[in-house]
């Protein structure tokens, strides 16, 4: 059998005869229908998913692993940045209401001045799944969409393939949101492109957690702002080890109070390494394994050079490696760096950008920071595919610059655009999301309080 370009599902698929595009009937257990299916329950997906499904949509979200939370509970990253700019809220709606229900179960600090907002984890988890529920969404957990979706004559996706233990079932739906970041639909048929050169994405950080850390005197080191949130000792140490080859690369490290919200726990960003392609089996399993590899090393060194770390002890590793950039959906209309930082007003404006461009520099330990005059604005039309009638993106796929993007990645900006793409999806015509009235999507989202203080 010639698998080709296709891969394998789509090489079994001709040996099948399947008629091309798109997973077989034959080979699912049944059939599923939505009005709006949605991939991924990360900040973007699960947010996506309630949003549509409070506008009357019949809403199916699939998610691999087995709770909400993508990378902020599988991935061990926090705070959630960012909802404040210049000390005003800019982030509201689903996003907000979602940190405040953690809040009252003692499970997020919501009023740090720089918006950003320490959480549990669990909490996280339970609130997000206790939302999906309220708002009756069909959540598919430890179910993952696979293979190319199947196409009708105007390239509008009829059906997706979704696997759950090795079995497929088959999902039909009238709209598509592709929120899984690394771009389980968006990456067929044409429907996105990586975001950068190959070797100039931003490196992958597999993110732990430390116990028994002195974060009193740790939070005097590492003053958490976004100057200076690198602590410069442990940078120094680093540096020496990945000189003497102890270990292979580093980032920051940032291992800050407000990272988790527990006296004596942070979670550590230090960790780094390239990938070109997150989707490729044998590069994601390679650069995991390079970190996993140097976590205890790195632990050791932070142990040795400050004080802060000496009884530190390795509470959590992160289920999943961490990539910040893959690819993007192809949209009808793509953010440039220039148009984000003048912050100008857009007719379908649907959430403002607070963070600044952050972008973590392949090949090297290096960070370049570039700080925002005024918040950066995120348009509609970079969440709706240019290519295909029937499928938005949000959060990780949102079609812009590397620039602009290492600014809108951060988790309050992703459930922005996730919360903007469920109302679009639940109000798209039926026959082509294009046609859809941007700025009424715009002004409804404004009423539902997404964007806020703009
Ligand atoms: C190392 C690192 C540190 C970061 N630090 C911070 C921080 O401190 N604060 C902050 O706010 N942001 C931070 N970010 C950014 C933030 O975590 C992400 O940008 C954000 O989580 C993106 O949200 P998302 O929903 O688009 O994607 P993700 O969080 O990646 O969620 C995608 C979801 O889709 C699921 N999925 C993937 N493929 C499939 C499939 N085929 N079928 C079904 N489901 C699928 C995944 O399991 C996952 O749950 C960091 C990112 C990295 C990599």
């Amino acid at each position: 059998m010639t698998l080709g370009r296709r891969g394998f599902l789509g090489g079994l698929l001709a040996a099948c005869g399947s008629s091309g595009t798109g997973t077989s009937s034959a080979m699912s257990r049944c059939t599923l229908h939505a009005d709006v299916f949605v991939a991924g329950a990360g900040p973007a997906g699960f947010v996506a998913a309630i949003a549509a499904a409070r506008c009357g949509a019949r809403v199916t979200l699939a998610e691999s692993l087995g709770f909400p939370g993508g990378m902020a509970t599988a991935g061990l990253v926090g705070p959630i940045s960012k909802f404040n700019f210049g000390g005003r809220r800019v982030v509201g709606g689903i996003a907000w209401e979602f940190v405040e229900r953690m809040a009252a179960l003692g499970g997020a600090i919501t009023d740090l001045p720089k918006g950003n907002v320490p959480f549990e984890t669990e909490v996280y988890r339970r609130v997000a799944r206790e939302m999906l529920e309220e708002a009756g969404v069909r959540c598919l957990w430890q179910t993952q969409v696979c293979g190319e979706p199947e196409l009708a004559s105007d390239r509008a996706i009829r059906a997706v393939m979704l696997s759950t233990g090795g079995f497929f079932t088959r999902l039909e739906a009238d709209r598509f949101i592709d929120c899984t970041a690394s771009g389980a639909i968006v990456g067929h048929c044409g429907f996105g492109s990586f975001r950068s050169e190959k070797g100039a994405a931003q490196p992958l950080s597999l993110c732990f957690i430390l116990g028994g850390v002195d974060t009193d005197k740790a939070r005097v080191l590492v003053r958490n702002d976004n100057e200076r949130s690198r602590n410069p000792v442990l940078r120094d140490a680093l540096d020496k080890a990945m000189k003497a080859g102890r270990i292979r690369s580093f980032g920051g490290p940032w291992a800050v109070w407000g990272s988790t919200m527990r006296p004596g726990f942070v979670s550590v960003n230090a960790t780094r390494t390239e990938a070109s392609d997150v989707t490729d089996p044998m590069e994601i399993a390679e650069a995991t394994a390079r970190m996993r590899r140097d976590i205890p090393v790195i632990i050791d060194v932070m142990r040795e050079a400050d004080p802060a770390f000496r009884n530190a002890w390795l509470a959590a590793t992160a289920t999943i490696s961490g990539f910040r950039e893959c690819r993007e959906i192809t949209a009808l209309h793509r953010v440039a760096a220039a148009e984000f930082m003048s912050g100008e007003a857009v007719p379908d404006a649907i959430a403002l950008a607070a963070h600044p461009m952050d972008r973590h520099i392949a090949g090297s330990s290096a960070q370049s920071l570039t700080f925002l005059e005024r918040p950066g604005v995120i348009p509609l039309s970079a969440l709706v595919s240019a290519k295909c009638p029937n499928l938005l993106a949000a959060g990780g796929l949102v079609a812009a610059e590397s620039a602009p993007f290492a600014s809108m990645r951060v988790q309050a900006q992703c459930m922005a655009t996730g919360q903007a793409a469920g109302v679009a999806a639940a109000f798209a015509p039926k026959e082509d999301v294009r046609s859809l009235d941007l700025v009424a999507i715009r002004r409804l989202c404004e009423s539902h309080g997404v964007i806020t203080g703009a």
